[in-house]
């Protein structure tokens, strides 16, 4: 670890990174653009743990479309979200004990058109009415049925029409595949119950599907860590696009940014300036807020083994309380 100096820094972390001092206490540290988690729900967290912890920004992947669309647009977190689980009859995560009837829609009409009960397009139309940028599809043939293809198409089509990106939860043989067909956008979990080939991982990689990490979701389960570091590794080696994401609320996980979660990606080939941009991208929004950003105080890393501990120390401060240092 050493002093900040511009050059280097740039050099280690790309150009949106800057050497920066806090207005208030002077304090000198590098500020970075704001830190979102792509996968977490709000309802099982305490969601005021978050700036302290870094993260300006969350993405809320399964919640009750109405809690969510009470909240201020302008708060931080920030937040764009689901609503609600579009499932199967019967399907994943319909009865969890942590997911109540309110944030799940059990689909059994493949109908497009809006109103039609129990239709594909009525509750894609009843996300996108409580305010929700995505629609989250379970495909868990681990855990219970899945939509049949007419049905996820019609789901797809729907949210595709009125704007909406289509997250899918994949789990169990042939799910990715499945997704990956219908034209789902993003994934949210990087696949952990099979190794895919690479033809599939390729054809994700040019239909532009974005992978969300949630690694450190298996540190017990070894068979599907080692599945997932090799999946997420070989698409990031083909090009692939992908965010940062806890699924933050599943077990005991930390409450802002994860070191453990960033050492995983580091392992799997997104380092430096590539690490930065899984940490910031805005997804699902088009650009991100400039009210506020991420400051990291005090020294700075000189090797690429040091970023994951040191990212872990970030916190979130008003952009106009923070003074970039020229150079
Ligand atoms: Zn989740």
């Amino acid at each position: 670890m050493r002093r900040p100096d511009p050059f280097e820094l740039r050099e280690l972390l790309g150009p949106r990174v800057a050497v920066a001092r806090r207005a208030m206490t002077g304090e000198r540290g590098v500020a970075l653009p704001p830190f979102i988690d792509h996968h977490v729900h709000l309802h099982l967290i305490d969601e005021q743990l978050l700036a302290a912890g870094g993260i300006t920004g969350v993405v809320d992947l399964g919640g009750d479309p109405v809690e969510l669309a009470r909240r201020l647009p302008d708060g931080i977190p920030r937040v764009s979200y689901a609503g609600a689980f579009l499932t199967a009859p019967g399907g994943y995560p319909a009865g969890r004990s942590w997911a109540p009837a309110a944030i799940v829609r059990e689909i059994t009409d493949a109908s497009p058109h809006a109103g039609a009960h129990g239709g594909a397009g009525t509750a894609v139309d009843e996300q996108a009415t409580f305010g929700a940028s995505i629609i989250k599809v379970a495909l868990n043939a681990a855990a219970g049925p899945v939509f049949d293809g007419e049905t996820l198409g019609a789901i797809v089509a729907r949210a595709h029409e009125r704007g909406l990106q289509v997250v899918a939860h994949v789990e169990g043989e042939g799910m990715t595949e499945r997704a990956v067909d219908a034209g789902v956008d993003a994934l949210a979990h990087t696949p952990f119950t099979e190794a895919l080939d690479a033809d599939l991982v390729a054809r994700a990689v040019r239909a532009g599907q974005r992978w969300i990490s949630t690694l450190d979701i298996h540190r017990s389960d070894p068979g599907a860590r080692v599945l997932a570091l090799a999946n997420l590794s070989a698409f990031v080696a083909a090009g692939g696009t992908v965010l940062y994401g806890t699924d933050l609320g599943n077990g005991d996980l930390p409450v802002g940014v994860n070191v453990r979660e960033i050492e995983a990606l580091a392992s799997c080939g997104l380092n430096g300036e590539s690490l930065i941009e899984v940490l910031t991208d805005p997804w699902p929004a088009s650009s991100p807020t400039t009210a506020v950003a991420t400051f990291v105080a005090g020294e700075v890393p000189s090797r690429m083994g040091e970023m994951p501990t040191w990212l872990g120390a970030a916190t979130v401060v008003p952009t106009e309380e923070l003074i970039h240092d020229e150079h």
